[in-house]
């Protein structure tokens, strides 16, 4: 899921939230931002750059490797620690920040499931013939033509399936 989407549904969460934790709402508001962080760490690591610009470049090809490296604060161990940490100091920024971090990789899970679910279906449909190239292909990748907001959001209509040469073309348009 893209940043942007992530910053608007965190903060329609913190809306919700707000008569609960009132001024400490920014505190898993951030964290659910910020995790991302460790997608340019590890950029930064790997290819010997504090860019932010090459790092965002890289994040946004067509089809970016989904390292599980490049997705430490993501990582199931990773949570799992910090909420026996949070347990075991009784700590409530720790329970807040872990919060944000869960919303997060919540809604990563549920995009990946979709955009699976969307690109099976929609080769199937296709017969694995790229829309733009029509050639065979075993593996098409899923594009998004229009990203449209929440429940619209994985609608089939705003995706088409192209092989990785086209698709790496679209996005270079
Ligand atoms: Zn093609
Ligand atoms: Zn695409």
């Amino acid at each position: 899921m893209r940043t942007q989407e992530h910053l608007k549904l965190s903060s329609m969460a913190a809306l919700i939230a707000a008569p609960w934790l009132k001024t400490a709402v920014w505190i898993p508001l951030a964290a659910s931002i910020f995790i991302d962080v460790d997608h340019y760490l590890w950029h930064a690591l790997v290819h010997r750059t504090l860019s932010l610009k090459a790092a965002l470049r890289y994040f946004a090809q067509a089809d970016p490797p989904q390292l599980p490296e490049a997705r430490l604060l993501h990582h199931p161990l990773v949570l799992g620690l910090l909420l026996w940490l949070a347990v075991r100091t009784r700590s409530r920024l720790l329970g807040l920040i872990l919060a944000g971090f869960l919303f997060h990789v919540s809604l990563d899970v549920f995009h990946v499931k979709q955009m699976g679910h969307l690109k099976r279906t929609l080769s199937a449909q296709a017969k694995h013939i790229c829309l733009q190239c029509e050639q065979q292909f075993a593996a098409l990748q899923l594009h998004t033509v229009y990203y449209a907001p929440l429940l619209d959001r994985y609608n089939p209509q705003h995706f088409v399936v192209l092989c990785p040469t086209c698709h790496e073309r679209a996005h270079q348009i």
